[in-house]
């Protein structure tokens, strides 16, 4: 079934009685060619860019809940390419552009949404580092303004710009980056890897790894053994439980990362704002709340909600910003748990296992780069090379302390 125009008015004159599911349920089968665990944004995207654009086929994705369960929709929706470090702008800005052509590629509507992003600058020094990042930004194909304070006040003239106590002095707007509705792309590539023949299996946990002799013959689950030539891992926040079934130690800890949104708004928030005072970013949904996040909670966990001082500290620094949020109400908060790597960037590599692949560490950053990710993990599955953008996410620049030590990353984002 193609979406299209005319499919939409031809269903709403019969009653929408055309429409059929999106993906089928079926049974395991005892043996795929490549086992995904994780039907997240990643491990979709792995599967159908496997199918696609390898030419792979006999492909599954177990996941252990539902479909969009996890954190792809649970974040906060921002896709953006403005990194400063070599080793994660190329592979960021190849996902922008992923991103800027997925709705035509899969068929499917994800709200794809370049509404810019500014990040503000509140001293001379963050004016500096901005527009050294703005600068590597253009060297690798993306877009980067500096704007002095007027600029910042044409698009937000509401927010609080002289009374504060880190008034602010101008920002770095990156005009392709902005939002996409994350459930939609879980639902968008379960779809398209589904028309191409992938068993996408719900309510499907991995317990454990079965290998012999060095190599990975397949998965145990909570239904039954399934037997795979190749096993990628794409279990976001889940990654160090999952691979301690396999033997292997993460550089990564798991921590809960919470959301929230308010009440229902008039549009007045055009694009994404991040605060440069404190750890606070804001976007408007197309239903008119706000929606905004900050820091993780500071203590590792693997449950899927936060606590009070995280959300006091976040609504502080919303607050501090725009003085108006004051009067607004809360409306939802929730939490993800997070695969949070030592150096705030991401793994996509072999294991020391045969045919076990890991993708994992995404900390705040995995939805934006879930094309790449998909992209990348499925080339490092099919042809046993990383691909170009992905050369520098491999597990032993920890051991060579070839970090890419991006700011404001990672497990203790306020030393980096
Ligand atoms: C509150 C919040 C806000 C965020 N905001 C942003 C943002 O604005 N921009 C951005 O780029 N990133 C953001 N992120 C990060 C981003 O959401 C994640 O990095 C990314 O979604 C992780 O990849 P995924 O979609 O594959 O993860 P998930 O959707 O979590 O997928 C992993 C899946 O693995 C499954 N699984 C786990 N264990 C097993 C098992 N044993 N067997 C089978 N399946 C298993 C889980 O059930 C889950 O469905 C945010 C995250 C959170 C929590």
């Amino acid at each position: 079934m193609r979406f299209s125009g005319f499919r939409v008015i031809k269903e709403a004159l019969s009653g929408h009685k055309g429409w059929t599911p999106h993906w089928r349920d079926p049974e395991p089968k005892s043996h795929y060619d490549f086992v995904i665990i994780g039907g997240g944004g990643h491990g979709l995207a792995t599967a159908y860019y496997l199918a696609k654009e390898f030419g792979a086929s006999k492909i599954a994705v177990l996941e252990k809940g539902w479909i969009g369960g996890g954190n792809v929709g649970r974040n906060t929706t921002i896709i953006r390419s403005n990194y400063l470090l070599d080793g994660n702008e190329p592979f960021y800005e190849f996902s922008l552009k992923l991103w800027e052509n997925l709705e035509q590629d899969f068929n499917y509507n994800a709200m794809v949404s370049q509404r810019g992003i500014l990040n503000l600058v509140h001293t001379d020094a963050q004016r500096d580092a901005a527009r050294r990042r703005g600068n590597a930004m253009i060297l690798n194909g993306s877009d980067a303004e500096l704007l002095d304070q007027d600029g910042v006040r044409k698009l937000y003239p509401f927010l609080n710009f002289d009374n504060a106590r880190f008034p602010i002095k101008g920002g770095l707007l990156h005009r392709r980056g902005g939002t996409v509705r994350h459930d939609a792309v879980a639902w968008g590539y379960a779809r398209g890897a589904d028309i191409r023949g992938v068993d996408i299996i719900q309510n499907c946990e991995v317990t454990g790894f079965r290998t012999e002799n060095g190599k990975c013959l397949g998965v145990e689950t909570n239904r039954g053994f399934i037997g795979a030539g190749k096993v990628g891992v794409s279990v976001a926040g889940s990654s160090g439980r999952v691979m301690e079934k396999a033997g292997v130690r993460l550089p990564i800890e798991s921590h809960v990362l919470q959301a929230f949104v308010s009440e229902g708004l008039k549009p007045v928030l055009p694009g994404v704002i991040t605060y440069g005072a404190g750890h606070f970013y804001c976007s408007q949904s197309d239903k008119g709340g706000l929606v905004f996040g900050g820091d993780i909670d500071g203590y590792n966990s693997y449950a899927q909600r936060g606590n009070l001082p995280v959300v006091e500290d976040v609504v502080e620094g919303g607050v501090s910003l725009i003085p108006a949020l004051g009067r607004v109400r809360l409306l939802r908060g929730w939490g993800g748990i997070m695969d949070m790597s030592m150096d705030g960037s991401p793994i996509i590599d072999k294991t020391d296992i045969d045919g076990l692949y890991f993708n994992g560490g995404w900390c705040y950053g995995g939805f934006k780069a879930t094309p790449a990710a998909g992209w990348c993990f499925a080339h490092l599955l099919k042809t046993d090379q990383p691909h170009e953008t992905a050369t520098a996410y491999r597990f032993d620049r920890f051991r060579r302390g070839y970090m890419i030590d991006e700011k404001g990353q990672g497990a203790q984002p306020n030393l980096h």
